[in-house]
């Protein structure tokens, strides 16, 4: 109708008139038309319409269908990469479907193209279509044919595409209508990241993902917050923004748990000790945490925590002590046993450590039982209640101290509160059996037998029984000896036969066990020869007659009659020491602590461990630094002299190290020391027979020494060392060259006067006499535990008190017949003194006849000069009348002068009565 059509008209003459390409009118019912129509636009053009909710919006359109070979291109701004590898576009846009176009058919298309142009700025110029690359031919899935009236709805298509834009900063777009009808809505140009996230305690950033479709990006995480690294944290991001394939991660740190992807602290009252612990745990029994956070839990006071201790463990307590001890006493043995302790402190890991300690009779003190005692199963580290202690010294009082420990017994500095002790006493016990028994100058009726000293005398050895028979005749008759010495003369044997024997040595408390048996042949000859082992060699040499027996026996006797050498006749000294003494390897040598100082250096104390032989304590003397030749020679004069003695009493060389520096000499270990710091510190606590029986390993080592023709010059107390079986040894070898026998020698000054005979002091007479006055003085040393000879009177009043005739009297308690011995050695003539031997002899006497030594003199005689001055008054009978008056009884200087006693010599013979 016509209203109809002029609405048209003013519709159409709002649009612009040169794009209408046709409208086409349908009749629908009478009073109802559809109006079709369309623009054309040779170009893409900027046009605004309305979307689907009636707002305008921008839109490119082409539509170009009516003409053929259509080449329309509308371009992007520059867009810049940011970092993206692909980029996908996304492409809203209707397209006209040809076949609702009447008169297009073949040049009508339904699709367009996508370019991409990669650059590196934003040229805004024109850009040649060549160089840009094709990225896809787009076709709509919806195209539109018609516009329903009621439905305004647009038909839009969404298509997406990806490009891999890798080249340069940025990139251009481009859109090719080849004579479509087109509306482009919208281009949507975006990349994919992989987003920030937290895996497995690891934040992994916001991640570009990577150039092509199947490419994985790897990526490191980092711990998060309070939390270490278990393993490497790793993730892939996927072309398409997911995650892939986590690997590793971390945990949270001690005192910290896992709460919602963070490390949170542990509460107060819970613990984390290690990162990989699953979370907080509560403080386990006797233990808390105050502050947030805590990684381990403080025990409560009075509770602790060893080192070997989880945190997960309850705190616990040292035990309380052992209970009843109890101490079985088996000749020189003891059992002892005990119950656990009352409190285990909440542990099961208690152990027991025994102490043992020697106490003397009647002191408090005690020392530390040495090392010769046997623990079984052990000393330390015990966890059974029983104990057995043996090789104890017999009739020897003994502490033992039971320590109960468990694994915080240090933490806690717990000690004495936890243990129980016991004091014993141990029986008397027979000695061990002899050893090394040994036959020589065997003839056809008779041999020298000789042997060892037991290890263990348990005390002093009252004589030796050596029991003998014919092998052949078994034990069927069979002969007893009995000698106080460690050798016997076998006689009235019969020649070439085979005799069994057996040795044991008696103390006070009996027999000990008999030997091993020892076999040994007479031979055929009435001439002796020494050692074993040449009985078949002398039995082939007895066939060539008597001249020859007689020149080996000659030859005998002088390997018997073994001499010292004196090694400064040696013209290299090194020759001696190494003839004498055995080199050692240094590395054998483990030096453990300073125990002395010498003459040329430190002595220290260590071990040695030869190969194939035990582990030994010894003594190490070495040279100090910076020495001179003649020091050198001196210091290693002292091995020589030493490596050719062998004496149970003699201390004995182990070796020299020569080889390097610092130069050494090993000795055997005495644990005791020297004798006369040792006796001071034991004050009155030996017996008389334990004294003698000091006096007596003396003597037996000075009587060795002089049968090897070897004069001392030098024996004192402090000179003799003590092991820990008090078994003392002479040592000190060293001083013997320093006095030469040159009455001029400028060193007079170190004679030990107060040690040395008149005659060595005036006129150097150094003989085996003038040690046996040494040996005296010694005694004396002995006897009166260590006190100084002649007290602190000056060297020139001794030589002058000794001219005399004065000599020192018998100390406190000193049994008569010691006293007597000691001034036999003190006789001014030297040929009247006794020999080593005789007094050897004399002691063995003594020990045999204990009741011989209970006379003692009284009481004590304290001779102390105070003045060294003689005060006028004295003179001329000085020495008694400076006595009495230091002791302050200078009244009876008279009446002791009027009854003859005017010399101190003759005071000595007054009685006590
Ligand atoms: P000397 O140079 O021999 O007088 O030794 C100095 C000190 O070292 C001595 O007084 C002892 O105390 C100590 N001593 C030396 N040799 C030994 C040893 N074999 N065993 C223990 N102590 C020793």
């Amino acid at each position: 109708t016509h209203s109809v059509i002029h609405s048209f008209a003013s519709l159409f003459l709002s649009l612009d008139t040169a794009h209408l390409v046709c409208i086409q009118l349908s009749l629908v019912e009478r009073d109802q038309i559809i109006i079709h129509w369309m623009y054309v636009y040779s170009q893409w053009e900027e046009v605004s319409i309305m979307d689907e909710k009636n707002i305008p919006i921008r839109t490119y359109q082409v539509c170009n269908v009516l003409e053929p070979n259509q080449n329309n291109w509308l371009r992007t701004d520059w867009i810049p990469r940011s970092g993206a590898q692909r980029v996908y576009v996304e492409v809203k846009f209707t397209l006209r479907d040809c076949n609702s176009l009447p008169g297009v058919t073949g040049t009508c298309k339904e699709t367009f193209n996508l370019y991409y142009h990669e650059s590196n700025e934003d040229k805004d110029s024109y850009i040649k279509e060549s160089s840009f690359i094709k990225v896809d031919t787009v076709a709509a899935d919806e195209s539109f044919t018609q516009v329903d009236v009621g439905d305004r709805i647009m038909k839009l298509n969404t298509e997406v595409r990806d490009v891999k834009v890798t080249n340069r900063k940025g990139f251009y777009l481009a859109f090719q209508d080849v004579g479509a009808c087109i509306a482009l809505v919208s281009v949507r140009v975006f990349y994919k990241t992989c987003p920030l996230t937290v895996r497995n305690l690891a934040t992994f950033p916001d991640t570009v993902t990577g150039a092509d479709t199947s490419s994985l990006v790897e990526v490191r995480g980092s711990c998060v917050n309070q939390s270490e690294e278990k393993e490497e944290p790793k993730m892939y991001c996927g072309a398409d923004g997911e995650w892939l394939v986590p690997i590793g991660g971390c945990l949270c740190n001690p005192g910290y748990e896992e709460k919602g992807a963070a490390c949170k602290a542990c509460s107060v009252g819970f613990y984390k000790a290690k990162s990989t612990d699953t979370g907080c745990s509560k403080c386990p029994p006797h233990s808390h945490s105050l502050r947030e956070g805590a990684t381990v839990c403080d025990c409560h006071s009075g509770f602790f925590r060893a080192d070997s201790d989880p945190f997960s463990m309850a705190c616990t307590q040292p035990p309380s002590a052992p209970q009843q001890l109890i101490s079985v006493v088996n000749e020189t043995s003891v059992v002892l046993e005990w119950a656990p302790p009352r409190r285990l402190g909440g542990r099961s890991d208690t152990s027991y450590s025994l102490e043992c300690l020697i106490c003397q009779t009647g002191s408090q003190l005690c020392l530390p039982c040495g090392s010769d005692v046997l623990f079984a199963p052990g000393q330390t580290g015990l966890k059974t209640t029983r104990v057995v202690v043996s090789e104890l010294r017999a009739h020897t009082h003994y502490t033992f101290i039971i320590h109960a420990r468990n694994g915080v017994s240090q933490a806690s500095g717990a000690g004495a509160a936890q243990s129980v002790s016991v004091t014993v006493t141990t029986n008397q016990a027979a000695p061990s059996p002899v050893s090394a028994i040994q036959a020589s100058d065997v003839t056809r009726h008779s041999l020298l037998l000789s042997w060892q000293q037991p290890d263990r005398p348990n005390g002093v050895i009252l004589e030796y029984e050596v029991k003998f028979y014919e092998k052949d005749q078994r034990e069927r008759s069979y002969r007893i000896m009995r000698t106080f010495s460690r050798s016997v003369d076998v006689t009235g044997l019969n020649p070439l036969t085979v005799y069994v024997f057996h040795v044991r040595a008696r103390t006070a408390a009996g027999y000990g066990e008999f030997s091993a048996p020892f076999e040994f042949s007479t031979n055929s000859d009435p001439f002796p020869l020494i050692g074993e082992g040449v009985n078949s060699a002398f039995l082939l040499l007895s066939i060539s007659g008597v001249g020859i027996l007689l020149l080996i026996s000659a030859a005998v006797f002088i390997i018997r009659v073994k001499i010292y050498v004196d090694p400064f006749t040696y013209e290299d000294p090194d020759q001696a020491i190494h003839e004498f003494a055995k080199e050692i390897d240094v590395s054998s040598i483990h030096i453990e602590r300073v125990i002395g100082m010498g003459e040329f250096g430190e002595v220290c104390s260590g071990r040695l461990r030869v190969q194939g032989k035990r582990e030994i304590y010894v003594a190490i003397k070495s040279l100090k630094a910076g020495y001179s030749d003649k020091q050198r020679r001196d210091f290693l004069s002292e091995a020589s002299i030493m490596g050719q003695f062998d004496h149970p009493n003699i201390i004995r060389l182990e070796g020299v190290v020569t080889r390097c520096k610092p130069l050494m000499i090993i000795t055997e270990y005495m644990e005791n020391g020297s004798l006369d710091a040792f006796l001071r510190k034991h004050d009155g606590q030996f017996t008389v027979i334990q004294l003698v029986g000091m006096l007596r390993g003396i003597a037996s080592g000075m009587k060795y020494l002089s049968d090897m023709s070897y004069v001392h010059r030098d024996l004192a107390a402090r000179n003799i060392l003590v092991n820990s079986n008090l078994v003392c040894k002479v040592s000190d070898f060293g001083l013997s060259r320093v006095l030469e026998d040159d009455p001029e020698a400028a060193y007079t000054t170190r004679i030990p006067i107060r040690w040395t005979a008149p005659e060595a002091i005036s006129y150097r007479k150094f003989t085996t006499a003038s040690d046996v006055w040494s040996y005296g003085i010694v005694m004396w040393e002995v006897v009166s535990y260590g006190e100084r000879p002649y007290w602190d009177m000056n060297n020139q009043d001794v030589i002058k008190a000794i001219e005399e005739g004065y000599r020192l009297p018998a100390p406190m308690d000193c049994p008569v017949v010691l006293h007597q011995l000691m001034l036999d050695c003190w006789e001014r003539e030297r040929a009247e003194r006794p020999t080593f031997s005789q007094i050897l002899n004399m002691l063995d006497k003594l020990i045999r006849n204990p009741g011989t030594l209970r006379r003692t003199g009284g009481d004590r005689y304290t001779l102390k000069v105070c003045v060294s001055v003689v005060p006028e008054v004295c003179v001329p009978e000085w020495s008694v009348c400076v006595w009495l008056q230091s002791i302050g009884l200078e009244r009876y200087r008279d009446t002791l002068a009027a009854a003859g006693y005017t010399s101190l010599e003759n005071l000595l013979a007054l009685t006590h009565q």
